[in-house]
């Protein structure tokens, strides 16, 4: 017997604007593909709170004992400035502007992702396929729509037709809105573009000579445009019809509803059947914006190193500052919620370090069974870690109410507490116990200050090759002696 035989999970569909019943298309396995980064500069905070969302979303489905398959890709080619169908690809114009090639950019800033994403303890999606490593696929995709009459070629590039499209399906299903807007608020064409609509979208771009990242194809040497990635690799790796797409707010429209586009032209069936969307993260209230200085950096959050912040936050906190919001919320990133955040991080830790050393009872005198359930109903209901949160603090005051003697628990229910207590904070949540770190580093300094004593009754006695061989073995291990007026002390690198 599984959990999600027993769980339900409610989980609202952007498509249907309501929470629907879960239900995969294979019992006990689920597909769910997650647009990933486009590699161009460092890693936005909003989409780490993004990609933090759908990493939440996996290790519960893992956690019920679903086989989740996770495809989140990496986009590095074919994203132009402005999500549009002009302008100059944002690698290939990094690569210009720090004179380096656009792979070179592609590999900085794949390395930036997965070091900022380890440090917030995320886990590897199950495959993280690439759009330069799906071109043939996206070409294939790209004749199947031009066979069904979507598509039009026009001096190399490949639009996709979407007014065509729009006579039997409907085009803008998931944004809700509705094509004849969108042609009353979208201005005319420049007379510089190849589309026949200015609604239509491209899914070959002919490059011009100076573009670097280009390849051959039936219709001219060139590109794939943005959306279609996506298809490829979504198709690939999950099939023409799977269960989650996920993805920030601002990808609903254009670029899911292309996806849905180009899935609908191709297979004649929806490709998605849960769209989920996360919402976006301000700060003091205000957009992000590197223009106007409201802006962090990931790293700079575990550094300190920003004026929009007092200290230096553990990765942990700030990970649970951001699971304190819930997915659809709008999260205000502010020094004050993070110092809160870590007074309840640090709180619950504290919590956890004694839970270990709890007695347990001839009789329970709270229902943890009742308890354990509230747990599973706020994730059951749309993911809702903020209620999780709450439930996990009622779990604190458990913790200290046995620890008082004002409250009891049988073994059975005791370890019952324990495991679910650990399953939620650690492997859901995906915290990391850095009050345990800190312990070690306790360890260390207690060991070193041992050295530092011998060290200095080896002086006293003149014996200095035994004083030296203290400091430079230290030094050899990466961590070095000061001799100053107050005594030594010592730093590690
Ligand atoms: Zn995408």
């Amino acid at each position: 017997m599984q959990l999600f035989q027993t769980q339900q999970i409610k989980l609202y569909n952007t498509l249907s604007g309501q929470k629907e019943n879960f239900k995969p298309i294979n019992e006990g396995h689920v597909g769910m593909y997650v647009c990933g980064p486009t590699v161009y500069s460092n890693v936005h905070l909003g989409n780490v709170r993004t990609f933090m969302s759908f990493d939440m979303v996996f290790r519960y489905l893992k956690h019920l004992g679903y086989k989740v398959r996770f495809v989140r890709n990496i986009t590095d080619a074919g994203h132009l400035e402005n999500d549009a169908d002009a302008g100059e690809d944002r690698i290939a114009k990094k690569a210009r502007l720090e004179e380096i090639e656009p792979m070179e950019v592609v590999q900085r800033y794949t390395v930036d992702f997965h070091n900022i994403l380890n440090k917030f303890n995320f886990l590897p999606p199950s495959i993280e396929p690439t759009a330069t490593g799906h071109i043939i696929e996206q070409i294939e995709i790209i004749k199947t729509i031009l066979e069904k009459g979507l598509a039009y070629e026009v001096n190399g590039s490949v639009y996709f037709d979407v007014l065509k499209y729009n006579q039997t399906k409907q085009y803008g299903i998931l944004s809700k809105r509705n094509v004849e807007d969108l042609i009353h608020n979208t201005r005319e064409l420049d007379g510089q573009s190849d589309k026949k609509n200015p609604q239509d979208f491209a899914l070959w771009k002919k490059a011009e000579p100076q573009h670097i990242m280009r390849w051959p194809s039936p219709w001219s040497d060139g590109f794939p445009g943005w959306h279609l990635e996506c298809t490829a690799m979504s198709t690939k790796y999950l099939g023409e019809h799977f269960d989650i797409h996920g993805g920030g707010m601002d990808l609903k429209f254009p670029h899911h509803e292309c996806e849905i586009a180009q899935g609908e032209a191709c297979n004649d069936a929806s490709p998605v059947n849960y769209w989920m969307h996360a919402n976006m993260l301000i700060m003091n209230g205000k957009k992000m914006a590197k223009s106007t200085g409201n802006y962090i950096l990931p790293n700079e959050i575990f550094s300190g190193d920003n004026p929009h912040i007092t200290k230096a936050y553990a990765p942990s906190v700030a990970r649970f500052f951001m699971l304190q919001a819930h997915y659809r919320s709008i999260l205000d990133f502010t020094n004050n919620g993070l110092l809160a955040s870590e007074k309840g991080f640090y709180r619950l830790m504290d919590a956890i370090n004694i839970m270990d050393e709890l007695k347990a009872s001839e009789s329970s005198s709270i229902n943890i069974s009742d308890w354990k359930q509230s747990c599973y109903d706020a994730m059951n209901d749309d993911f809702n870690s903020p209620i999780l949160i709450a439930n996990l603090f009622e779990g604190v005051k458990f913790i200290n109410q046995i620890k008082e003697g004002q409250a009891s628990l049988t073994q059975d229910d005791l370890e019952a507490f324990k495991t679910t207590m650990n399953a939620f904070v650690f492997d859901i949540l995906g915290l990391v116990n850095v009050t345990k770190v800190e312990t070690d580093t306790d360890k260390l300094s207690g060991a070193v200050e041992l050295l530092i004593k011998i060290r200095q009754e080896a002086r006293a006695n003149k014996d200095f090759a035994l004083s030296d061989k203290i400091r430079d073995e230290l030094a050899e291990v990466g961590i070095q002696l000061q001799d100053g007026k107050e005594g030594t002390t010592f730093s590690t690198n």
